[in-house]
């Protein structure tokens, strides 16, 4: 679980100060698949960011899966997000020199497993999204829908608790958009909790939860039925 409290976070660059997150609450729990949509400017990367342990925040507390985020040094920072974030961009973020295999592997590598458990991770990873017959291919060779696919495998094979997606189908046609979100449904009921930031509402309404930013504070939407049952269970 992710809880977020009366969260603050400012940034001061000059003499200009930006209230990016004011008082933001929120409580993601195990299995949720969230939807963040809001204005440009409106805090979503921000939120995304701090949820993932990428930056730090002003004022508030943040716990995840019970551990208080605060005050913790980079190292422990740095265990916790390996242990249960896993991260997807926009922009793939991949690796243009490395072959597949050797993408999803670098996070492994940094994070010290040894060949046969990488090797392990890496294939039922990859096959996960459909691209275990593609391990020697470079990203460049494939489609952006294939290579968002990878960056998943590569979040994945981190065995994640938590799936944060900043615009995971921003670069991509509706086609492959959808193929994407689809997947995501598939990591989503494995059991993997996703909080995805995204500027497209029909994809935001399969999500289980919408969740709206507004001027760095967030409300609930109630989209579908599954999220009127949640919110009949809290
Ligand atoms: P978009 O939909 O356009 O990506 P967003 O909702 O993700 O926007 P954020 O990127 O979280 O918005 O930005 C929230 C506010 O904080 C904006 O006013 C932005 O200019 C400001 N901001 C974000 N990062 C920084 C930074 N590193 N330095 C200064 N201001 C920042």
């Amino acid at each position: 679980m992710l809880v977020m409290q009366q969260l603050t976070k400012k940034f001061r660059t000059d003499d200009v100060e930006t209230h990016a997150l004011r008082d933001f609450n929120l409580n993601v729990n195990e299995g949720d698949f969230i939807a963040v949509t809001g204005p440009s400017g409106s805090g979503k990367t921000t939120f995304l960011t701090i949820a993932g342990l990428l930056e730090d925040f002003d004022s508030g507390s943040y716990q995840l899966d019970g551990e208080s985020v605060q005050g913790l040094n980079d190292k422990a920072l740095s265990r916790l997000r390996n242990e249960k974030i896993g991260f997807i961009f926009q922009s793939f973020n991949l690796i243009a020199d490395l072959n597949l295999f050797d993408n999803v592997d670098l996070p492994l590598r940094y994070r010290g497993f040894n060949a046969a458990e990488r090797k392990r991770r890496i294939e039922q990873s990859l096959e996960l999204v459909g691209l275990q017959h593609r391990l020697k291919h470079l990203p460049t060779q494939l489609s952006g829908g294939q290579q968002q696919r990878v960056a998943i495998a590569r979040a994945l094979a981190g065995e994640p608790r938590f799936l944060l997606a900043d615009e995971p189908t921003g670069n991509l046609d509706s086609q492959m958009a959808q193929s994407v979100m689809a997947l995501l449904e598939q990591i989503n009921q494995r059991g993997t909790t996703i909080v995805m930031v995204t500027h497209d509402s029909e994809l935001a309404k399969r999500a289980s939860r919408n969740l709206v930013i507004r001027d760095g504070r967030a409300s609930e939407q109630v989209v579908n039925q599954r999220a009127v049952s949640q919110f009949a269970s809290a």
